[in-house]
């Protein structure tokens, strides 16, 4: 959350800083700002709501600079308002400071400020480490002998913090300077010719050079335009490790779509073409995956393997249980990185541990891996984002491969990180008691999901009809049983986010348990009906919805043997192997959650309250 760019260089810092907020926009869309360098000035400029107001103010003041930093927010303390927004400037005038994070000691260090005479004009915790750092500065001795006063200050600041934080500092007496540093919230520096770039994530910067450096926790970056140094906190020099980015400016753009929800729910076939290839056996009966760092041997001594993930991710990680559980026999317990990071759960020694994270970066699951890591297990990483927090700490992993997503609604790294799932299952299957000839039969199935899923994909127009028809309900139910039940917390999960629509998922016969009271004309239910040995039992949870007058919307398999006039409106998916059919299922839920939230004239790429990317707590 919240999106970070700096600019040092020869360029207009303004275009180049905006292009880079708009791009990081998906983080966060509270308000935006900038602070520009103009001689021994600092000028901001800072709004409360999209880039496209500061966009608007700063083409009127037609500004020019070559250093600048700027920020989109994402609240944590203090209300969407002006003065929250960042940049924050020091009450003395001389820092000015971007951040991403939370500070959790900020109030005592406030209180310690004010004594000292530093005046706040916001509610953040942003503005008392701009300040903090101010004071440092006051304090240390001009000429500090070969050291950056400037960076001396930052760090000695940091030293005293407690929480996280991705920041850029600009100063007065330093132009052309700018001072990054990181602790769990991310930053990646580009390295241009004669220009640097800190951004949160590559999207902000990879229209200018494809060269990035992946800043680590406890790091210090200085850059001016002819160079950068990196040093940790405890002042060591860090050699810089300079990686090629493997993706362009054109993955990170809507192109004709409406939105990136939109591009990214279509593009599903390619993803989950390049999130499997060169995953496969030279036998085709198994998966392989280069990057775990375990051998098959400790693979195969694993006696559990848990699961730590959150969000829609979480959801991915249920579905994969039950492929692990179903096809290897294997246990699997599947848990919120919330929880898990503080409940001190008991562990088998014999558990592999996976987190599951697009970005890489959440807050949570960073936290479980790292508590677990703590605990002595080996800990695997299921993310997208090349290069991320989770990926470098985790000791081995699977990388997504589907490019960047924009979308705050998950949808292709959701189906690719089912897909991953469905391939660990069959890979600890391989190595128990899945035969040859079952596991070819897996992989060929695998292998032809996405042409499944762009025949899924082919009901658009008639969801989106269904979605004319259903949109202006308020509440929804969504039933799914075994694998399909995580798809029915999905299914509720993007209603709720997209369109605000109160729904719920469960699994079809839990609803009688509760949630059928809320059962009546104005609670359709979304039901996942495929065809299966228990095929008739979801039926029967259908009969007693429609009895007491609960609209149907009806998921069913091609080969589904729906009795007619039960459901009011039936999509029908392929019918599928089991390890694909949650990928298959996710596409009419995607789609039906879309077309109601273009109904209710919702901001599908940037939902109410939330942003991708959650690195706050
Ligand atoms: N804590 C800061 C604020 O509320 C930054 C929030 C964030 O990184 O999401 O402004």
């Amino acid at each position: 959350m919240c999106g970070i760019v700096g600019y040092v260089g020869r360029q207009n810092a303004v275009s180049i800083i905006l292009e880079g907020l708009k791009r990081l926009e998906y983080r966060g869309y509270d308000s935006a700002g900038v602070c520009l360098e103009k001689g021994r000035r600092l000028e901001v400029v800072k709004k409360a709501g999209r880039v496209d107001n500061l966009a608007k103010e700063l083409g009127r003041r037609r500004f020019t600079a070559t250093t600048g930093i700027g920020h989109t927010r994402w609240a944590t303390h203090g209300a969407v308002t002006d003065a929250n927004a960042h940049p924050h400037v020091s009450s003395d005038g001389k820092f000015a400071l971007i951040h991403n994070g939370v500070i959790e000691n900020y109030a005592q260090m406030k209180a310690f400020l004010t004594g000292k005479g530093y005046t706040f004009k916001s509610e953040t915790d942003t503005e008392v480490l701009c300040n903090l750092i101010a004071y440092h500065y006051a304090k240390e001795p001009a000429r500090a002998k070969g050291r950056n006063r400037f960076m001396e200050s930052i760090r000695k600041t940091l030293h005293h913090v407690e929480g996280t934080y991705g920041i850029a500092v600009l100063c007065v007496d330093h132009p052309g300077e700018i001072v990054g540093a990181r602790k769990a919230s991310p930053l990646i520096l580009g390295v241009g010719t004669d220009e640097y770039i800190l951004a949160s994530d590559a999207s902000a910067l990879v229209s200018r050079t494809q060269n990035v450096v992946y800043l680590k926790d406890g790091e210090i970056v200085h850059l001016t335009p002819k160079r950068f140094s990196i040093t940790t906190l405890d002042q060591a020099d860090v050699s810089p490790v300079v990686n090629q980015l493997t993706w362009s400016v054109a993955d990170s753009d809507k192109g004709r779509h409406a939105h990136f929800m939109e591009k990214e729910i279509f593009e599903q076939p390619a993803a989950l073409e390049n999130a499997m290839r060169g995953r496969f056996s030279a036998d085709g009966s198994t998966a392989l995956f280069g990057g775990l760092n375990i051998s098959p041997g400790e693979f195969r001594e694993m006696e559990r393997f848990m699961f730590c993930a959150c969000g829609t991710a979480w959801h991915a990680c249920l579905v994969t249980e039950h492929l692990i559980e179903r096809f290897a026999r294997v246990p699997v317990e599947v848990d919120y990185a919330s929880e898990f990071r503080y409940r001190n759960s008991p562990l088998d020694p014999r558990t592999l541990f996976f987190v599951m994270s697009q970005s890489g970066e959440t807050i949570d699951t960073l936290a479980a891996l790292r508590e677990a890591k703590r605990k002595g297990f080996r800990v695997m990483a299921v993310n997208n984002v090349v290069g991320s927090s989770i990926a470098r700490e985790a000791d081995g992993g699977i990388y997504q491969h589907v490019g960047p997503e924009v979308g705050v609604a998950s949808t292709k790294a959701f189906t690719s990180q089912l897909l991953i799932g469905a391939m660990i299952a069959l890979y600890v299957a391989r190595m128990r008691d899945m035969s040859y000839s079952d596991g070819v039969e897996y992989v060929n199935a695998l292998k032809g999901a996405p042409e499944l899923v762009r025949q899924a994909l082919k009901q658009a127009p008639k969801i989106k009809a269904i979605a004319k028809r259903y949109a202006q309900y308020h509440d929804m139910l969504f039933l799914g049983r075994l694998s399909l039940f995580p798809l029915a917390l999905e299914g509720a999960l993007k209603l709720k986010e997209i369109s605000y629509v109160h729904a719920e998922g469960y699994p079809a016969a839990e609803m009688k348990h509760g949630p059928i009271a809320l059962v009546s004309e104005k609670c359709p239910s979304v039901f996942f009906a495929p065809k299966s040995e228990i095929f008739n039992k979801i039926v029967s949870s259908m009969q007693e919805i429609k009895a007491r007058k609960g609209p149907i919307i009806a998921i069913a398999t091609a080969d589904a043997p729906l009795p007619d006039d039960l459901a009011d409106e039936v999509i029908r998916i392929p019918e599928c192997h089991e390890a694909v059919l949650p990928i298959v299922a996710a596409i009419p839920v995607q789609l039906l959650s879309y077309y109601i939230a273009l109904e209710r004239g919702c901001d599908v790429d940037k939902p109410r309250n939330l942003a991708k990317s959650v690195t706050v707590e």
